[in-house]
């Protein structure tokens, strides 16, 4: 596997490029994820068997959380 991510997330964003808004990438292994505050779905909308945008981003990646220097937990062991 060359690419983390699969085109479908690639192609969620070039469709919606405002979500990456609630992407988060760290300043250190370069990794993709959603922030942890990323909106899942209205219950109204879910209802009718719809997602949005942003619970379609949550489906694609995985959840990032970011120290504020910018960087996920995995490198904050490596530079401690
Ligand atoms: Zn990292």
């Amino acid at each position: 596997m060359s690419h983390r991510y699969s085109n479908k997330a690639r192609t969620l964003l070039q469709e919606r490029p405002h979500l990456s808004k609630w992407l988060n990438q760290c300043g250190i292994c370069q990794k993709i994820g959603y922030k942890p505050q990323t909106p899942t779905t209205n219950e109204n909308i879910k209802a009718h068997g719809i997602k949005s945008p942003s619970e379609r981003l949550r489906d694609n990646y995985d959840v990032l959380e970011l120290n504020e220097n910018e960087v996920c937990e995995d490198c904050q062991g490596i530079i401690d």
